[in-house]
């Protein structure tokens, strides 16, 4: 993956970690809930590309019936077990990606619905990782880039 803006980034992420981390999750979330909209995820996949996705057991159950499928058929074919004994998809992309679309959309794993984790709290914790995905994923990327302008990051970087 490109990196693009990498000392930026992490000069940004640097100046985000002395801000006030409520403050920053406020400004984030009311960031992301005018960006998001504005991205159909059905239309990039990327990050279906590139993610590891961790499944539940209740997923596995869930999503097997959605495909006609034994459970045990669904954990062999589809399964296998992390180094930190998660179960996790043993693909990257993931198996239900075609052509950038997700062909289980409405039944895609929590891990899926969540990504990229804007919408939840201690966003300054998740930083690092959030950057990782600011090449690939459009939403984090003009997420971050509206959140250099209202935090003034580039007016406190001319001083
Ligand atoms: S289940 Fe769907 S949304 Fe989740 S990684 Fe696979 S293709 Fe992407
Ligand atoms: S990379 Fe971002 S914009 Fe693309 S599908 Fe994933 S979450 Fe949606």
């Amino acid at each position: 993956m490109a990196l693009i803006r990498e000392s930026e980034n992490e000069a940004f992420r640097t100046f985000l970690k002395k801000r006030d981390t409520e403050v920053v999750d406020k400004i984030v979330s009311k960031i992301n809930q005018t960006v998001e909209p504005l991205i159909d995820c059905t239309q990039c996949g990327a990050c279906c590309k590139g993610l590891m996705i961790n499944v539940t057991d209740s997923e596995s159950e869930d999503i097997s019936s959605h495909l006609k499928m034994k459970k045990e058929d669904f954990i062999e074919k589809y399964i296998e077990t992390s180094a930190g004994g998660m179960m996790v998809m043993n693909t990257i992309p993931c198996h239900f990606l075609n052509d950038s679309k997700c062909t289980i959309y409405e039944n895609r794993f929590k891990e899926c619905r969540d990504f990229p984790h804007l919408h939840k709290p201690n966003f300054n914790d998740r930083i690092f990782g959030t950057l990782i995905h600011y090449a690939i994923c459009p939403i984090i990327f003009n997420v971050i880039e509206q959140l250099k302008i209202e935090t003034k990051f580039f007016k406190e970087k001319e001083q």
